[in-house]
C-alpha cells in the first residue's frame, strides 16, 4: 500500500505521516515513511541543491531536479518496500512537482507530470491525502511553531495561491486517489478521518 500525504508547507503533512505510521505499526504492518525531496542520500544532495539555490535555478532545471531526486527514490526505496508487502507513508510525491513547478512556475501541469511518470515508471499513489489550508492560515501556523517559512518568505502570494489552486484541481480531477481534508482542523480529528480510508484499503 502506498499512501502519499500533499498540500501547501505548514499545512500538517509531517505531522500526519507520522500519527499514521504510528497507528498502523502498532497495528502490526510494516511502515517505511519517507519524504521527497530527500528520501535517499543521493535525495539529500539533490535537496540541498533545490532548496538552497531555489529563485537562481531555471524552472526546467528545478523541475528535472525533483524529477531525479524522485527516480532515485522509488526505484531504490519505495517499490523494493511495496515489493515486500510493506506500507509506504510519503511525505510529498508527483503532485507537489504538478502544483509546484507545473502551476506555481508555469511550467505546465501536464509536461510535469509526464516527467514524474517517465521518472517513476508511471507508480501512482493507491491513496493521496491532500491537506487543504489557506496559505495565510499555514504561515501563521509556521510562525506559531517557529518553523522556517521556506517559500513562504520568499514567494509572492499568488504563488502559494496557484499552488492551492492546482493541488485541488489535481484532486477533482482523480477523486478516488484523493481524500481532501479541511487541514484547519483539530490534528487529531484529521488523523481518525485518514485512518478510516487507509483502513478500508487494508482490508
Ligand atoms: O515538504 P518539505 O519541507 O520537504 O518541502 C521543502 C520545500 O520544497 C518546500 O518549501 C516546498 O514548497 C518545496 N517543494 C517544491 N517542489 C516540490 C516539492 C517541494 O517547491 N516538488
Ligand atoms: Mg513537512
Amino acid at each position: 500500500l502506498f499512501v502519499t500525504f500533499e498540500g501547501g508547507d505548514g499545512v500538517g503533512k509531517t505531522t500526519q505521516a507520522a500519527l499514521l505510521e504510528e497507528w498502523l505499526t502498532a497495528e502490526g504492518s510494516t511502515v517505511v515513511r519517507t519524504r521527497e525531496p530527500g528520501g535517499t542520500e543521493v535525495g539529500l544532495l539533490v535537496r540541498d541543491i533545490v532548496l538552497h539555490h531555489r529563485g537562481e535555478i531555471a524552472p526546467r532545471a528545478e523541475a528535472l531536479l525533483y524529477a531525479a531526486d524522485r527516480a532515485h527514490h522509488i526505484e531504490t526505496v519505495v517499490r523494493p518496500a511495496l515489493a515486500r508487502g510493506e506500507v509506504v507513508i510519503q511525505d510529498r510525491y508527483l503532485d507537489s512537482s504538478v502544483a509546484y513547478q507545473g502551476a506555481g512556475r508555469v511550467l505546465g501541469r501536464d509536461e510535469v507530470r509526464d516527467l514524474s511518470l517517465w521518472a517513476t515508471g508511471g507508480l501512482l499513489p493507491d491513496l493521496t491525502v491532500l491537506l487543504d489550508l489557506d496559505p495565510g492560515a499555514a504561515r501563521h501556523r509556521l510562525d506559531a511553531d517557529d518553523k522556517p517559512f521556506d517559500r513562504l518568505e520568499s514567494e509572492q502570494d499568488d504563488f502559494h495561491s496557484r499552488v492551492r489552486a492546482e493541488f485541488l484541481a489535481l484532486a477533482a480531477a482523480e477523486p478516488d486517489r484523493f481524500l481532501v481534508l479541511d487541514a484547519s482542523r483539530p490534528a487529531a480529528e484529521l488523523a481518525a478521518d485518514i485512518r478510516g480510508r487507509v483502513g478500508l484499503l487494508l482490508r
